[in-house]
This record gives structure tokens, C-alpha cells and sequence, in this order.
């Protein structure tokens, strides 16, 4: 019986993974939920899973819980605030954490168990665009299994022979070929961009997803998150990775090599597979998701992204290039410019601005040997520009 962390267990990656396990009891035991502060959706989930533990990140919100669970024969321990979460990671009766949390907020529970050298599923991708030196080191020192969950990470994984940390080029992979949707705004006019809504860049086509992954994958910030989290996964730099824009999302990501084969990835476009993937790995088992039917598919599709109409995927580019800081402050710019334009204190296009302009009046620095509380410094100082930017030039 393995113990499971789930950690953002409210959210679609959570949700997802608690399918996944409830397929599995013979494998599989719950022994940790965490959620931010929706206390109806954990204290249900709790009832149902009996974890032994349950933490909120906000500490109204776990004292509430307390007081739902109380009555509750072998209610669980409930913990709060971001140290709640760390215990949460690193407690010795998980041997697995599905790291679910959603942006910078994950990083210090990812990272720590990391440390504890757990088998970390990883959706958190904003752990490794931060600090992905940090991770990878902690990774390698504790002897933690670190499983991606992104689709794309997980079917590069898939597409990689053994071996493939020893370095891309040493067991003949040329490119990484990492797919995008293009999101819903993939055909519009360029000039009808500014007039984006929160509700209609929500709306993904394909994928059904948190609503900071949605804006992410509308602004293809997403895909330049993820051209940071394959630098760290598979030890590249980008200029081994290309972006293809795929609107079926049928294929997951490929993987060239240079005898001109091409390993592809492909499936329904549903995240039970990769968690599936992950928690059975080396193994297979069921994940839920219906047989893929390449009739009813018919096609698939493939274009260059447009560089005009999604100038984030060219900031990460540019941040990955430039190594250092820049990953972090591009992520923490943002975080901060997608919560504006969801409260509506910035127009679609602004995204991108107060991204580019973040950067700029920011000074790059190395982050060789720094620790996690630097990175966090550096984390806030990145935030405090970026809101300064948009109260200076509201889109
Ligand atoms: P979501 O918004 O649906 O859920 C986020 C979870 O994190 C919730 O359980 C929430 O309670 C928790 N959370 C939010 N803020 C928190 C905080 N400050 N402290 C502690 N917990 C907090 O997000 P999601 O779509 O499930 O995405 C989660 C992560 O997985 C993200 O990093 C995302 O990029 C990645 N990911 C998601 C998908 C997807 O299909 N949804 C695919 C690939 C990668
Ligand atoms: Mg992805």
C-alpha cells in the first residue's frame, strides 16, 4: 500500500488525481489533502478519503474546517499556512506527493518533498521555472523519483529512453518538439485581442484547467513556462526545444533524434493519463480515459506559433536564454499580471506588457548557489515591480 500527498487536492490536477486513485484502492492509500481555502470541497473530499491529515494554506479557512470535521469519527489532524504544507510534504507515511498546487505558492512544499526524496508528481511547473537549479539539486541529492505531469514533460518522458539525464545529445535526441494548443484566441485579428475577457480566455477549447493555466495557455505563456520546465526536466537549453502549435492536442509532445525518427506521444486529451502514468510508473494501469479514436480524430493539424500575437512565448524564450534570474522574475511578473487581468485592472494584451516591462527594469542577476529564501526575495521584489507597472500604466 503506498501513501499519497495530494497537495492542491480541490484544484483540476487534484481532482484528477483523486480519480485516478479511487480506481486503485488495492494500490493506494490517501494520507494527505491540502487545499487554499475551499473548505466545503476538502472537508467533502476528506469525508470521502479519510486522509490522516488535512492543511489549508489560509488559517480562517483551516479552523472552519476543523469545525466541519470535527464530529467526524477519525477526523484528520488539520494543519495551516505554508508550514502546515511543508509538514504536509514531507510526511513519512506518503511516499508519493502529487505536487497540484498551483503557481509560486507550490514552491516550497514541491521543493520540499523533493528533499525528503519522495516520488514527486510534479504539475507545478512554476517550482522549476523559479528555482529549478535548487529542485533539481535536491532531487539529486535525496534520490526523490521526480515524475512530470505536465502532458507535454510526461510525453517527452514517455518518448526518452533510460539514461536520458546523462545528457540529451548522448543518447542522439536533436530536438524536443513541444506541442501547443494555441488556445482560443489561435485565429483571431490581432487588434480584437484588447477586448479579451476573463470568462472567454477561460474558455479553453481543449483542456479543462485551473483558471491561471487557462490565461497562461490563452497568452502561450504557458508553453514558455513549460520550454523553462524541459530545460531543468531533460538538462537542455532551448535552443533544443521548438514549439509546434497543434489545436487537437492529440499529440502530446515528440522527441526527434537524429537518424530522423520521431517519437510521438499521443492520446485523449484528458490529464488522468499522465497522473496515471506517473503514479503506475514503470508500470501501466487504468486511468479512466476512453480509448483514443483516430477516425473520429481524422486530422491533425500543425503551425508555426505567431510571434506577434503571442509575444509571451517569446519573453520565456528570451528568459531561458538569459538564464539567472530572469525564469523567476518573468514568472512572478506573471502571476501578478494574470491576477490583474482577471480583476480587470488590465486588458488582455497588457499580460505580455507588464511582463516585458518587468524584465526590463529589472536587473538580471546569477543565481548560482542561492537559496530558497533568496529566490523568494528576489520572487517579491519581481512582484512589488510588476504591480507598481500596472498601477503606473492601467491597461
Ligand atoms: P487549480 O486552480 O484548479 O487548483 C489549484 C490548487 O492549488 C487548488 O487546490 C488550490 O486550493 C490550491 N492553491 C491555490 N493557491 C494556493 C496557495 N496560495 N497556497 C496553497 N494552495 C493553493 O489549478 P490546476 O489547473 O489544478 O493547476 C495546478 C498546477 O498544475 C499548476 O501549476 C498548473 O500549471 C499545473 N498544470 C495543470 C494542468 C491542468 O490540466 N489543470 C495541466 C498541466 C499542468
Ligand atoms: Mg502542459
Amino acid at each position: 500500500m503506498i501513501g499519497v500527498a495530494v497537495l492542491g487536492s480541490t484544484g483540476s490536477i487534484g481532482l484528477s488525481t483523486l480519480d485516478v486513485l479511487a480506481r486503485h484502492p488495492e494500490r493506494f492509500r490517501v494520507v494527505a489533502l491540502t487545499a487554499h481555502r475551499n473548505v466545503e470541497r476538502l472537508a467533502e473530499q476528506c469525508r470521502r478519503y479519510r486522509p490522516q491529515v488535512a492543511a489549508m494554506a489560509d488559517p480562517d479557512a483551516a479552523a472552519r474546517l476543523a469545525s466541519l470535521l470535527g464530529g467526524m469519527p477519525g477526523a484528520p489532524e488539520i494543519l495551516s499556512g505554508v508550514e502546515g504544507l511543508e509538514q504536509v510534504a514531507v510526511l513519512p507515511e506518503a511516499g508519493y506527493v502529487m505536487a497540484a498546487i498551483v503557481g509560486a505558492a507550490g514552491l516550497r512544499p514541491s521543493l520540499a518533498a523533493a528533499r525528503a526524496g519522495k516520488r514527486v508528481l510534479l504539475a507545478n511547473k512554476e517550482s522549476l521555472v523559479m528555482a529549478g537549479a535548487l529542485f533539481m539539486d535536491a532531487v539529486a541529492d535525496s534520490g526523490a523519483e521526480l515524475l512530470p505531469i505536465d502532458s507535454e514533460h510526461n510525453a517527452i518522458f514517455q518518448c526518452l529512453p533510460g539514461g536520458f539525464r546523462a545528457g540529451l545529445a548522448k543518447v542522439g535526441v536533436e530536438q524536443i518538439l513541444l506541442t501547443a494548443s494555441g488556445g482560443p484566441f489561435r485565429d483571431w485579428p490581432t487588434d480584437r485581442l484588447a477586448t479579451v475577457t476573463p470568462a472567454q480566455a477561460c474558455a479553453h477549447p481543449v483542456w479543462s484547467m485551473g483558471q491561471k493555466i487557462s490565461v497562461d495557455s490563452a497568452t502561450l505563456m504557458n508553453k514558455g513556462l513549460e520550454v523553462i520546465e524541459a530545460c531543468w526536466l531533460f538538462g537542455t537549453g532551448p535552443e533544443r526545444i521548438t514549439v509546434v502549435v497543434h489545436p487537437q492536442s492529440t499529440i502530446h509532445s515528440l522527441v526527434q533524434y537524429k537518424d530522423g525518427s520521431v517519437l510521438a506521444e499521443l492520446g485523449n486529451p484528458d490529464m488522468r493519463t499522465p497522473i496515471a502514468h506517473a503514479l503506475a510508473w514503470p508500470e501501466r494501469f487504468d486511468s479512466g480515459v476512453a480509448p483514443l479514436d483516430l477516425v473520429a480524430v481524422g486530422r491533425l493539424d500543425f503551425q508555426a506559433p505567431d510571434p506577434a500575437r503571442f509575444p509571451c512565448l517569446q519573453l520565456a524564450f528570451e528568459a531561458a536564454r538569459a538564464g539567472g534570474s530572469a525564469p523567476l522574475v518573468l514568472n512572478a511578473a506573471n502571476e501578478v499580471a494574470v491576477a490583474a487581468f482577471l480583476e480587470g485592472r488590465v486588458d488582455f494584451p497588457g499580460i505580455a506588457r507588464v511582463v516585458a516591462e518587468t524584465l526590463q527594469s529589472t536587473a538580471i542577476q546569477s543565481v548560482e548557489g542561492q537559496g530558497l529564501e533568496a529566490l523568494i526575495a528576489l520572487d517579491q521584489q519581481a512582484r512589488a515591480t510588476a504591480e507598481q507597472i500596472i498601477v503606473d500604466v492601467p491597461g
